[in-house]
């Protein structure tokens, strides 16, 4: 499996980060993970093939994890030729459906018949659904709003778990225990700290409850930026840590 880190910025804007979007290639699945403002814009800029993308997991329904997808779907149907004729699946939490409704509400009905069926499954936590092939997605909640959750890919051993937005959670470190990476977020520094975002000391936290082999950080506001996030997170998690960037991936090893 491959992570790329499309998005890793947050609300704020920022000239180097565009909002939360992040792909997982792994055989014949392309797996988009929400889709905030820029996401698609970047990733042309990274080379990312979004016309290839085959289902589209969405963490919660903040503005900066979902305000693109009327983007990638206009661009799916006016920015290529031939237009996409593929499925999209497209999987979220309880409300995804009327997140949907509510873009066509704003856009016209037409934005849900653009040329490509809409499949849409609305994930329970602790249910494991079949992405196709050998890929399978679970999830599971984390304390931000009522919907959110975290997610878990996995194919052929390797498993990629992304937390979305969370505050610090205990449940959410057994969950992801051994996992190959963690790929976490890491809003606010320890002066900011509220309980619905992590500090790098709590990444570090989550980190040494999970033992990644690799703790990937995102989803910055810029004044944690400010901080020596490395050492803040080293202080309680030894292994490696990795602070992305928009466009940077990472290659699973097959087992
Ligand atoms: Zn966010
Ligand atoms: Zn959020």
């Amino acid at each position: 499996m491959r992570l790329t880190t499309i998005g890793t910025g947050t609300a704020a804007p920022s000239a180097g980060r565009v909002q939360s979007a992040h792909v997982v290639d792994a055989g014949s699945v392309k797996l988009l993970m929400d889709c905030g403002s820029g996401a698609v814009n970047r990733m042309a800029d990274v080379g990312m093939r979004w016309q290839d993308v085959t289902h589209f997991a969405i963490t919660h329904f903040h503005a900066d994890h979902v305000i693109d997808i009327p983007t990638l779907f206009y661009a799916w149907r006016y920015g290529q030729l031939p237009p996409r004729s593929e499925r999209i699946e497209i999987i979220g939490p309880a409300g995804t459906l009327a997140l949907l409704s509510s873009f066509a509400g704003v856009f016209g009905s037409g934005l849900l018949s653009l040329g490509f069926p809409i499949s849409v499954h609305e994930i329970a936590p602790g249910e494991d659904v079949s992405l196709g092939g050998d890929v399978r997605l679970r999830c599971t909640k984390v304390p931000h709003t009522d919907e959110s959750v975290a997610y878990s890919v996995e194919r052929r051993g390797q498993r990629i778990v992304y937390t979305g937005d969370t505050g610090p959670d205990a449940e959410l470190g057994a969950w992801a225990a051994g996992c190959d990476v963690l790929l976490a977020e890491c809003s606010l520094p320890t002066s900011m700290a509220i309980p619905t975002h992590l500090t790098p000391r709590q990444c570090g936290a989550l980190g040494a409850a999970a033992q990644p082999k690799v703790l990937a950080l995102t989803h910055f506001y810029p004044p944690v930026e400010a901080v020596d996030i490395r050492a803040e997170v080293a202080a309680d998690f030894g292994g490696t840590v990795a602070l992305a960037v928009d466009g940077w991936s990472l290659d699973l090893e097959e087992r």
